[in-house]
């Protein structure tokens, strides 16, 4: 006698064979997961990236950093916050990318349509007034996305922490046409 052509999928399943199937948005990423686990192949590759850059870029989900630029897996880090800003804790993650993990080109993108030009820095005080206590993060919010990324390679340049800061570069992403433009620095 056996018992193991059960099915799974009855009314009666598990709630663990039900979230296979998909009831929330992480189920089904933790689905995807599986699929594309099942190709992978172990890249036999070390944490210092290929290509020796990290890019600096906002989380924006129009973004796709890897297709716009051309990356492979392994050829880069990239490091993302709301607006691609250059806060204490991307410089912490520079600096460890530098200092630890051999990258020496750094390369940052803003973009259009940016959630972060419709708010001010009175976000903070509303969240105060909400929860009774004002954030200690800047809201890094801005109306010019081109003097932001002059701001942002300005603040990669000068940080002491950094090991390499020679070939700094900044963009404005266009999320209409997926075209790079190139700001140059304030001289
Ligand atoms: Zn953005």
């Amino acid at each position: 006698m056996s018992t193991s052509a059960q099915s799974p999928a009855g009314p009666s399943a598990p709630a663990a064979d039900r979230a296979r199937t998909g009831d929330t948005v992480t189920d089904r990423l933790v689905e995807a997961n599986v699929r594309y686990a099942a190709d992978f192949e172990d890249p036999g590759m070390d944490a210092k990236p290929v290509l020796r850059v990290a890019v600096v870029a906002c989380m924006d989900a129009r973004l796709d950093l890897h297709d716009a630029l051309g990356l492979a897996l392994g050829d880069c880090h990239t490091i993302r916050n709301a607006g691609g800003v250059v806060t204490d804790d991307v410089i912490r993650s520079l600096t460890i990318s530098q200092r630890a993990l051999g990258t020496r080109s750094v390369i940052l993108i803003h973009h259009t349509n940016c959630g972060l030009e419709s708010i001010t820095e009175e976000f903070r005080q509303e969240l105060e007034a909400e929860v009774g206590q004002r954030p200690v993060w800047a809201v890094e919010a801005y109306k010019d996305a081109d003097q932001d990324v002059r701001q942002s390679m300005q603040r990669v340049r000068t940080s002491p922490f950094l090991l390499h800061t020679d070939d700094v570069r900044g963009f404005v992403f266009d999320v209409t046409t997926g075209l790079l433009r190139e700001i140059l620095p304030a001289s």
